[in-house]
């Protein structure tokens, strides 16, 4: 039987920042149920290409976890600036939207920007407390014709949940909110850059985003692959491991998906499974694909409008080349679903009649490779129950001293930064 100070469960960002903040210092052991580390951030190989699932980019807020990150990537990382769009009405036109109405027919353009003025002369505009839906927000904040346009239709096919319950807790990093004169002078006049938390990122410059779990792994003496720990008792200490058998720890980190991590907790009370059991996300599957041919070098590209059936596009390639083969682009393509499974065959076809639509491949483009990615659980969804049932279930996990941190594990909208940057404090709990 083995035993442990530190059961980690899960090795991607989150776990193996954990794992690396542990080495040397505790003994640990990080249950990974892939045989790779990185979770969502893996990059995988197929052919001459290299794909992640769906665009990966590294915002860097904090020093400490820039340190880490650009420490582990050597100098195998890119600054770029980002070059994003929104198709629309058979238009470009920059991201966001808000502030750069510009590339919008003229009947779009007023109806946004009046929209906007009313919205705002209104008095009624302010950010708002979180638990408003989303719908009755991006009226109240942006008025009718922003709505309409971008923000309940792009919204509605993202999150793939009514928007009449959708919160809004998550909006504040994630929505840019330019001023009047931000939105009028995108509309009429230049173009509004720096806005949104994504203006510039970092990438690897090979190896596609996987390089970077991949570094951070390299050192780990406790990061086990392929071990997928089905049950656990907090009280006892004890956690099932398959083909493996019981792990005996003192503390335990969890970062899988919090729902099926409680689902799995053989001592949590019946109230705590209650509260997970009313836990939502969404699904999303990702198209990538290798094409010759393509002229465009737009990194990423947002599609609100029913009549494309993916939510964004991006090409990889326009910001790191060494992901396709000389004269290849390597594009990815998010579709979102509420859980129902599509038909990937023509869900295939209706991908590329989109991208010939707005332009992104031509007649004569040739896909050259194809591989389709699932996400299951992809996003997080904002709602009442969310509200309610996490401090049910965080209570509980405080009273076993046990963590649950990342985008999944704290069951929250948030980037690979913040999953390195809960690692390392859970660590130093820990440590402490
Ligand atoms: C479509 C999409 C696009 C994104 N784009 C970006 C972006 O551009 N920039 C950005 O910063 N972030 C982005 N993110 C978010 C980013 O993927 C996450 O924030 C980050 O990768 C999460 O890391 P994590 O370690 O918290 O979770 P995960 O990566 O999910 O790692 C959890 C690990 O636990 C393992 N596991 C699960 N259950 C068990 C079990 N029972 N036993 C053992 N192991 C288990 C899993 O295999 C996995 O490896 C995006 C996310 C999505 C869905």
């Amino acid at each position: 039987m083995l035993k442990t100070d530190v059961l980690i469960i899960g090795g991607g960002l989150a776990g193996l920042a954990a794992a690396k903040a542990l080495e040397g210092k505790k003994d640990y052991l990080v249950a990974e149920r892939e045989n790779r580390p990185g979770g969502l951030a893996a990059t995988l190989k197929k052919g001459a290409f290299h794909f992640d699932y769906s665009g990966h980019l590294l915002h860097l807020r904090w020093p400490e976890t820039s340190k880490l990150i650009l420490g582990a990537l050597g100098g195998n990382c890119s600054r770029i600036r980002r070059d994003a769009r929104i198709y629309a009405h058979k238009s470009w036109t920059p991201f966001p939207f808000q502030a750069n109405l510009s590339g919008m027919p003229a009947r779009v353009k007023s109806e946004c920007v009046s929209g906007f003025l009313a919205a705002y002369n209104s008095g009624n505009a302010g950010p708002g407390d979180g638990a408003e839906t989303f719908s009755r927000w991006t009226r109240r904040v942006f008025g009718s014709g922003i709505s309409q346009h971008f923000m309940l239709p792009y919204n509605a096919k993202l999150w793939q949940y009514p928007l009449e319950r959708l919160t809004t807790e998550w909006c504040a990093p994630f929505v840019p909110m330019p001023r009047p004169e931000e939105v009028i002078e995108g509309a009429y006049g230049k173009k509004t850059e720096g806005l949104g938390y994504n203006t510039v990122f970092n990438y690897p410059k090979r190896g596609g985003i996987g390089a970077l779990p991949n570094a951070l792994a390299r050192d780990l003496g406790g990061l086990r692959l392929g071990l997928e720990v089905e049950s656990f008792d907090l009280r006892k200490g004890v956690a099932n491991v398959r083909h493996f058998g019981p792990v005996h720890f003192k503390h335990l980190i969890n970062t899988s998906p919090l729902d099926e991590f409680i689902a799995r907790a053989e001592d949590a009370p019946a109230a705590v499974k209650r509260a997970a059991a009313r836990l939502r996300h969404n699904t999303v599957y990702v198209l990538n694909l290798g094409v010759k041919g393509v002229k465009s070098d737009m990194h990423w590209g947002y599609f609100p409008e029913a009549r494309f059936p993916f939510y964004r596009a991006g090409i990889a390639t326009n910001f790191s080349k060494g992901l396709a083969p000389r004269g290849c682009a390597s594009f990815y393509i998010e579709i979102a679903t509420d859980g129902s499974v599509p038909d990937l065959a023509s869900a295939e076809a209706a991908v590329i009649g989109g991208l010939k639509a707005c332009g992104l491949i031509k007649s004569s483009s040739q896909i050259v490779e194809r591989l389709w990615l699932k996400i299951p659980c992809a996003y997080v969804i904002y709602n009442r129950e969310r509200a309610e049932a996490l401090p049910v279930i965080f209570a509980w996990l405080k009273s076993q001293r046990a963590e649950s941190i990342g985008r999944y594990g704290a069951w929250k909208y948030s980037f690979m930064e913040e999953s390195v940057k809960e690692g390392l404090e859970a660590a130093a709990k820990l440590l402490k």
